[in-house]
């Protein structure tokens, strides 16, 4: 083959500009958990996107090792935080790998057929209810973090206004609802009418994109879009994944529409900082709290010291994990496709959280505090917390 002429397999797809920012001086390194429990350079920011160049630009071909190389990357996106040069390391990842999955017709099937549950809110009931009965009887994957329990048998999430929408999605609505509950206590609390999207948006295709499957991220992201746009009410998202995706819609799609839509979505916390003052003032709950901040929180969204300010005044105190906002090794469904790196990820941040000596953990991500929970820590979201300590007054 022709080195200057790269075959249509080789091509990845990234735009050059981007791909050429990096100028190589491995700042980011320190910042990348795959690197940090491998020390190998292909596993790193600065090796990966050599790796990209080779491909892109001289037609080298993807062997097994640059396979490996790409669909290792976690995508938290650590280094885009850490680099000096302002690499959007986002931007080179994604079509990366959208370029890995057109290559594996037969994964891409799989995916395609077990990510399109999470669209599907009764199916995705019923799978949350069957993977209780296999995880009591043993039969699932200590790794996997099925909850102890199923949200929908818990808590209804009453409709109360028409201030904001409270987005829903999919993991969080069959695992997680009692956190949407307390989101929308809390809410109303501050006297704030909310609207649970529900089935209407059943999922934002964070999933999706993560693992390369770009036109089914695409369509989700439009059905999201449909759904939410008979007004402009602010969006408020409890899962730091689905609030970065829904961000990041209008580059997906590249249309006004989109790009109107992501203005109105903000992470629960970062739209509460602004209300504060609407909160009563409890008495702080009597408890050490360490915060654990998802990656698409800290590194995605910007908003993560958001989650320190609404927490502040109802805590004793608050502690920072020592990590430098560590990735937990949770990325998507990348501890079930990776659990060997996933796991030694996360011992990493078990080690911080251990050393760190809180009575409880916070997390706004259900990714997160389910890969975290698999290894026996319980996380709390940042509003059960401050639910709690609005309850205790009442
Ligand atoms: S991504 Fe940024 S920090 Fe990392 S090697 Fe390239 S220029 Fe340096
Ligand atoms: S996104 Fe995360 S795992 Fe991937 S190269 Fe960057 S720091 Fe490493």
């Amino acid at each position: 083959m022709n080195a200057a002429s790269p075959s249509a397999e080789a091509v990845l797809g990234i735009d050059a500009d981007a791909l050429n920012k990096c100028v190589q001086c491995g700042l980011c390194l320190p910042h990348c958990p795959t690197f940090r429990v491998t020390g190998d350079e292909s596993l790193s920011p600065r090796g990966r996107i050599q790796l990209m160049r080779q491909v892109q630009n001289e037609g080298a071909p993807i062997t097994p090792e640059v396979e490996r190389a790409f669909e290792s990357c976690v995508q938290c996106r650590g280094c885009e935080t850490a680099c000096p040069s302002q690499v959007p390391y986002g931007e080179l990842i994604e079509p990366t790998r959208q370029a890995m999955a057109k290559r594996s017709r037969a994964r891409s099937f799989i995916f395609e057929r077990a990510l399109g549950v999470l669209g599907k809110p009764a199916l995705l009931g019923l799978v949350a209810r069957a993977a209780l009965v296999f995880r009591r009887l043993g039969l699932v994957p200590r790794r996997f973090g099925v909850p102890a329990d199923v949200a929908p048998e818990r808590e209804v999430i009453p409709a109360t206004g028409d201030d904001v929408y409270l987005f829903t999605g999919c993991i969080m609505d069959a695992w997680q609802r009692d956190v949407h509950a307390a989101c929308a206590r809390v809410l109303a609390a501050a006297g704030v009418g909310v609207t649970p999207t529900g089935s209407e948006a059943p999922c934002c295709g964070a999933l999706h994109r993560h693992a390369g499957l770009g036109d089914s991220s695409h369509a989700f992201a439009e059905r999201v879009i449909a759904a939410l746009s008979k007004d402009d009410r602010p969006i408020l998202v409890d899962s730091a994944g689905c609030g970065a995706a829904m961000k990041e819609y209008g580059d997906w799609l590249g249309t006004e529409e989109a790009r109107a839509f992501s203005a109105r979505v903000f992470d629960m916390q970062e739209w509460l900082a602004d209300h504060l003052d609407a909160l009563p003032k409890p008495a702080p709950l009597d408890i050490k709290l360490a915060v654990q901040d998802p990656c698409h929180l800290r590194h995605v969204q910007k908003a993560h010291l958001a989650t320190r300010e609404v927490l502040r005044p109802f805590v004793r105190e608050l502690v920072e994990l020592d990590d430098e906002g560590l990735c937990c090794g949770a990325g998507g469904i990348y501890s079930v496709l990776e659990p060997e790196l996933a796991g030694a990820i996360r011992d990493r941040k078990c080690g911080s959280i251990e050393r760190a000596s809180a009575d409880i953990v916070v997390s706004a991500n259900p990714g997160c505090s389910m890969h975290l929970a698999a290894a026996g820590i319980a996380v709390r979201h940042p509003m059960q917390v401050i639910d709690e300590a609005l309850r205790n007054q009442r």
